[in-house]
């Protein structure tokens, strides 16, 4: 072992494996027309209107951003019907994850959510050197929100609800959320994950911002990444009660959104055409997916997001690759039988179906 003085729970961590880039693949297949489905992202590309809100910022790169993210800020304020000093932007929401663990958790603290959820909750947690408490999804791989309650101690700082969760798609409806939320003890923070939040379709989606609005130190966390296309450039935010804001603002860098990210994000904010559209081809995909895979025999869990969990035989994952798909595999979220599919344009579902064909058809 090398004798750096390295805390101990930085020494264990391990690095974040993203969803292997197209170009890898096409690279190590020598093909042209690789397909990803594996980083939930928006398959009709960014906004125009983002893109060239980019391009007029390019000219001013010479200065720092502003440090207030002050336009977005607005913007988004009167969109949500909150107050300006409610939000604190990010790098993504994976850096408002990290302000919170950075504000909340230390070698002695816990922090409750459930598992299967998003890969970086475990990372800044030990990050942070604080215990993490994964609360199995219920059968039906929903979260078990009384099994969560029921691991929230006296050293519970911290309890995330991913909803609608990252990696299942599946969500909890506010009747089971609202009596979770009343339960908690108030000096436990809250953090509702809700970066798939606009896909949501059942009609008794929980309200989290009225949480927000109720409760303090609660804070709901949403993205540019995922709906708006602009995961490349980084910008997340958190609307939170007002002094829980207070406390990230004062963690965060000063300018951790760049200019690029702020002009790119208020573009695409009012360009509801281009939300409409995205949202029209996730549904379309998500229903020709749910039929085609259910024909072919695997078994799909509900999705309220822009992707689905499919039942898979092990091995699909690779043997995908070699037709030039890119899913994700589950093994490292204790899935073994299973892969998460990004709802593609329609021309990439049916490649996937056809490749999927392909590979069941040889295994028989
Ligand atoms: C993608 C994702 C995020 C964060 O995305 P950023 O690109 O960092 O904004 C957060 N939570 C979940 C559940 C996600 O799937």
């Amino acid at each position: 072992m090398s004798p750096l003085p390295v805390k101990p729970w930085v020494r264990k961590l391990e690095p974040y494996v993203p969803g292997k880039p197209i170009e890898e693949l096409e690279r190590e297949l020598g093909i042209a027309k690789a397909v990803k489905l594996a980083s939930n992202e928006n398959p009709l590309g960014p906004s125009p209107r983002a893109v060239e809100a980019l391009w007029n910022a390019a000219e001013g790169m010479h200065r720092y951003p502003d440090g207030a993210s002050f336009r977005l800020r607005q913007a988004l304020a009167v969109r949500l019907g909150v107050e300006p000093r409610q939000l604190v932007f990010g790098a993504g929401c994976d850096e408002i994850l990290e302000l919170l663990a950075k504000c909340f958790l230390g070698p002695s603290d816990e922090i409750v959510f459930a598992w299967p959820s998003f890969a970086m909750y475990p990372v800044v947690t030990q990050g942070m050197g604080a215990t993490a408490v994964r609360v199995p999804l219920d059968g039906a791989l929903v979260h078990d929100l009384r099994a969560m309650r029921g691991a929230v101690t006296s050293r519970t700082r911290l309890v995330i609800v991913c909803n609608p969760n990252n990696p299942t798609g599946t969500s909890v409806g506010a009747e089971d959320f609202d009596r979770f939320v009343a339960s908690l003890p108030e000096d436990v923070v809250l953090a509702i994950d809700e970066a798939y939040v606009e896909f949501a379709k059942r009609s008794d989606f929980p309200d989290a911002l009225g949480w927000v609005r109720r409760r303090p130190g609660t804070c709901t966390l949403r993205t540019f990444s995922k709906l708006y296309g602009l995961a490349g450039l980084r910008v997340g935010y958190a609307v939170a009660d007002p002094e829980l804001a207070g406390y990230l603002e004062r963690a965060r860098h000063p300018f951790n959104v760049s200019l690029a990210a702020e002009a790119a994000a208020l573009a695409a904010l009012d360009d509801h055409e281009h939300v409409e559209k995205t949202l029209r081809t996730n549904a379309e995909g998500m229903a020709f997916l749910g039929r085609e895979l259910a024909r072919l025999g695997l078994e799909t869990w509900p999705s309220d997001a822009n992707f689905l969990l499919a039942e898979a035989p092990p091995g699909t994952y690779e043997r995908l690759l070699r037709e030039g798909v890119i899913v994700r595999p589950m093994e490292g979220f204790g899935l073994p039988n299973h892969v998460r599919i990004t709802i593609g344009l329609a021309e990439e579902n049916e490649r996937l179906v056809k490749a999927l064909e392909k590979i069941l058809g040889t295994r028989r």
